[in-house]
């Protein structure tokens, strides 16, 4: 069994807004694996963000506790933190978040400054890495001169500058059009094979939670229900109904029939 790389118990998370508390999650426990590419799921405003940016150290908890690696990151003082999320995490939003003056090889290395002392060496990380999302070539383009698809490539290359243990993507394919949405899913399904990265993926995109292995439902700051996905990059999967063999890419298991993740049968 793989070892627990976070662990939340009883997680609750209110915002003060005025007068009034705004609940955003309540009482939640999860627990993540290593190696696991899980999907948060849920309506708007069911407190997916709040969640990942809890896991991201970016927001702290009104109560409970999260672990990170089995250590109570409400321990940790701030410049420990901005450590483990530089050395340990990789964010990826949906806006991309790219600087617009800097060309796709210089975001990417960007968050190496103060990890890898030599410009030479910083450069040709990064250009590996830029290979690897199938950006070669497209090195000296600003982000303007990308497509939407392709910054989006360019961000996960920057989330994987120093190498994170974890990938934390909000979103990630909510300003795609459905061919480079399958991409990317694509990408971070094999990311999470090849290389073993965690991955915790917020999103509100059925299409795009199918394909990671675990999706949790979020609603009203709850999860409300957990359910076996069909990794993108998998094979000999099994249909989670009737457990014969099943493709990702199947609407229907070609065995037992049902529909596979309908949205109207997971919430
Ligand atoms: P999701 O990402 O699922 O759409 P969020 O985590 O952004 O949901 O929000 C969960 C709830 O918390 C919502 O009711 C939202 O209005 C509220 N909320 C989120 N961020 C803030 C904030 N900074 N101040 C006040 N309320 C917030
Ligand atoms: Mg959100």
């Amino acid at each position: 069994m793989s070892k627990p790389v976070l662990q939340i118990e009883k997680l609750s998370k209110s915002y003060e807004l005025g007068k009034r508390t705004v609940p955003a999650l309540s009482n939640l426990d999860l627990t993540v694996n290593a190696g696991e590419f899980v999907a948060i799921m849920g309506p708007s405003g069911s407190g997916k963000t709040t969640l990942l940016n809890v896991i991201g150290c970016i927001d702290k908890p009104t109560s409970g506790r999260v672990l990170l690696d089995g250590i109570d990151v409400a321990t940790l003082a701030e410049n420990q933190l901005y450590k483990i999320r530089r050395d340990k995490m990789g964010f990826v939003f949906q806006t991309f978040n790219l600087l617009p003056y800097l060309n796709a090889r210089e975001n990417v290395e960007l968050p190496m400054e103060g990890r890898i002392k030599s410009k030479s060496d910083r450069k040709k990380k990064a250009s590996d890495l830029l290979a690897m999302v199938g950006l070669s070539g497209r090195e000296s383009h600003r982000p303007q001169r990308l497509s939407a698809g392709e910054q989006q490539r360019v961000a996960i290359a920057r989330a994987l500058a120093n190498d994170p243990a974890y990938i934390l993507a909000d979103e990630p394919t909510g300003n795609l059009d459905s061919e480079n949405k399958q991409g990317i899913i694509k990408l971070l399904a094999n990311l999470n094979l090849t290389q073993g990265t965690t991955i915790i993926m917020v999103t509100h995109d059925t299409q795009a939670a199918r394909n990671t292995e675990r999706m949790l439902l979020l609603k009203d700051g709850k999860i409300v229900k957990e359910v076996q996905g069909l990794h993108a990059n998998k094979k000999n999967q099994k249909c989670p109904y009737c457990n014969n063999n099943i493709q990702s890419t199947d609407e229907k298991c070609p065995t037992c029939k049902k529909s596979i993740y309908a949205t109207e049968e997971l919430f």
